[in-house]
């Protein structure tokens, strides 16, 4: 199985030295896919391939930045590196065993599964909750990343200013790395 392609767009890269290429994709076969068409797109030209990448927006096919691009990927690669550091903290380690000792001593899954449900930890029903259920350290362990700790710190009436600290950072970090990158200069092309 393949892939037809035909040219959608070809244009002057920006330096002029060489090209942006669109072209417009589906397979070649007749029976329906769930992705029955799409757009590849790729800078010829070792200049400009070196600045820029080509995304698409909507109907506009836009130039990005790489080093912004790259930028971002840094942020988020910050945030997910201080978010596993957090987890092993002495003090995010004992709000995760009071986690783990309250949810020992509850009288029945049913009741563990209420209790996390009321601070959303849980979004299972009771049912669904019963299939992944095995005990509560495994639970713990399996379900809880950082971004799960402030509301377990909630419940476990727990308030470590370090910890909270670092989530807003973290935080913040996560919020930085997901706002659009503004494009470079015009669209380079749009479709019809
Ligand atoms: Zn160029």
């Amino acid at each position: 199985m393949g892939t037809e392609r035909f040219t959608e767009y070809e244009g002057k890269c920006i330096c002029g030295h060489g090209i942006y290429h669109v072209d417009n994709c589906s397979p070649d076969h007749s029976w329906p896919t769930s992705t029955p068409q799409w757009y590849e797109s790729q800078i010829d030209c070792r200049h400009c391939h070196a600045l820029y990448e080509i995304e698409r927006r909507g109907k506009k096919f836009v130039l990005v930045e790489r080093s912004k691009l790259k930028h971002r990927e840094a942020l988020r690669h910050e945030a997910y590196v201080r978010s596993e550091a957090l987890m092993a903290v002495p003090s995010v380690q004992s709000a995760l065993s009071a986690l783990e000792n309250l949810l020992k001593s509850q009288r029945s899954v049913a009741a563990t599964c209420r209790v996390l449900k009321a601070d959303s930890l849980t979004h299972y029903s009771e049912a669904e909750f019963r299939k992944h259920w095995s005990s509560p350290s495994s639970w713990v362990k399996g379900n809880i990343r950082a971004d799960e700790l402030p509301r377990v710190l909630a419940l476990v009436k727990m308030a470590p200013a370090e910890v909270i600290q670092e989530l807003s950072e973290i935080a913040a970090l996560t919020k930085a790395a997901s706002v659009s990158i503004e494009p470079y200069g015009p669209p380079i092309y749009e479709l019809p």
